[in-house]
């Protein structure tokens, strides 16, 4: 079973309160460049620094809320409005507009769509959309984010070289998935 982007839905709702983040500071300070690129940069660099909240996106269920900036606790709303101004100071000082680009991803994701494609193959398991949901996000959850804006450093260049120490961490993210979610019966035979 090879995996596709179309074959699930998922959502992190920290791109939610990064975007309101970046908007509420691009306000204040109007020496910055506010394009469409720049605010990419600036969301890349800060959704690499926290903690993602990857939830599936169940078929017939109804899409849930977007999370609020203003209703996150005191520590993390601290911790977001940190790291925007942090991304803003560095995106300020070098934008990179002119750049050739991509739209703004989780190359992460690229690289866990690949991994599960094999386990499922190996394991003889097929998953409907909303168990592949589930289990991309779940994986996700466990391993660092690696947003990118840029078509440096793709995921599928990166792919080839990965190195075996990470496609390990990769695997062992997604057997947790599958342990937590009990998922590991859905065999074809
Ligand atoms: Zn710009």
């Amino acid at each position: 079973m090879r995996i596709r982007p179309e074959d699930y839905a998922i959502h992190n709702a920290m791109e939610d309160v990064v975007e309101q983040a970046v908007e509420k500071v691009l306000e204040e300070d109007k020496r910055a460049c506010s394009c469409s690129m720049c605010q990419d940069d600036i969301k890349a660099q800060m959704l690499n620094r926290l903690q993602h909240r990857y939830h599936p996106l169940l078929t017939g269920q109804p899409k849930p809320p977007g999370l609020e900036l203003e209703d996150l606790e005191t520590g993390l709303f601290n911790k977001v409005m940190l790291e925007c101004y942090k991304a803003l100071q560095l995106v300020k000082v070098s934008p990179r507009h002119e750049h050739d680009r991509v739209e703004l991803t989780n190359t992460t994701e690229a690289i866990l769509g690949f991994a599960v494609s094999e386990i499922l193959s190996n394991q003889k398991l097929f998953f409907e959309r909303d168990d592949l949901s589930q289990l991309m996000a779940e994986s996700l959850n466990g391993l660092e984010p690696a947003y990118k804006t840029t078509h440096k450093g793709d995921a599928f260049s990166r792919v080839a070289e990965m190195d075996p120490t990470y496609i390990a961490y990769v695997y062992s993210a997604i057997f947790h998935a599958l342990k937590v979610l009990d998922l590991g019966s859905r065999r074809t035979s």
